[in-house]
């Protein structure tokens, strides 16, 4: 088993645009991605660090769109990515409802299925330096329950207490930044 740092990434709000209250990001054109994440899963990638997107979409469940069709948006987001010479290496849904699952943010279940999909590549995850990296307080709670380091990404400090957050930085390039730099800081 060859031991890696594994960057865990929420979807909406962290590589892309959040839709507006009770709406989702279900199709290309709405999605809307983030300024510098290209850049930064691409950073991931030169070092060898698998990037894990880790997305609840309940909206599945709600039948507002299907699995097929969430994995089809994925796919181009992964062509788009291709132009910086970016890719994420795999993506995770729940499209559960609430307290439907083991699966759905705050809770760990889909990092269960990234380390069962680690493993048949031969990869363990190191736990001590990766990373849950989200725009939400549940993204910051599932990384703890799943026993890794959290990012939480806010433009501001954020006024309710993100009590689960290792750091907080302002977007997902100044996050990514930040991992290498504590990396290079501690000789890694
Ligand atoms: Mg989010
Ligand atoms: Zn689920």
């Amino acid at each position: 088993m060859d031991k890696k740092t594994v960057i865990f990434l929420d979807r909406d709000g962290t590589i892309n645009r959040k839709a507006g209250p009770h709406s989702y990001v279900t199709k290309w054109e709405d999605f809307k991605l983030l300024p510098g994440v290209a850049e930064a899963i691409r950073l991931c990638n030169e070092r060898e660090w698998p990037v894990a997107v880790i997305t609840n979409q309940r909206c599945v469940a709600r039948g507002l769109s299907t699995l097929s069709e969430i994995e089809a948006l994925h796919e181009r987001v992964n062509l788009e990515l291709k132009k910086t010479g970016a890719h994420i290496d795999a993506f995770f849904i729940c499209p559960h409802a609430v307290g439907e699952c083991t699966c759905r943010k705050p809770e760990a279940g889909l990092f269960y299925k990234a380390e069962e999909w680690l493993k048949s590549l031969g990869i363990s995850v190191d736990k001590d330096r990766s990373y849950m990296i989200g725009d939400a307080a549940s993204d910051m709670a599932a990384g703890k329950k799943y026993g890794i380091r959290t990012v939480y990404l806010n433009e501001t400090v954020p006024e309710e207490k993100i009590t689960d957050a290792d750091l907080i930085c302002k977007d997902l390039h100044e996050a990514v930044r930040s991992i290498i730099d504590k990396g290079e800081r501690n000789g890694l």
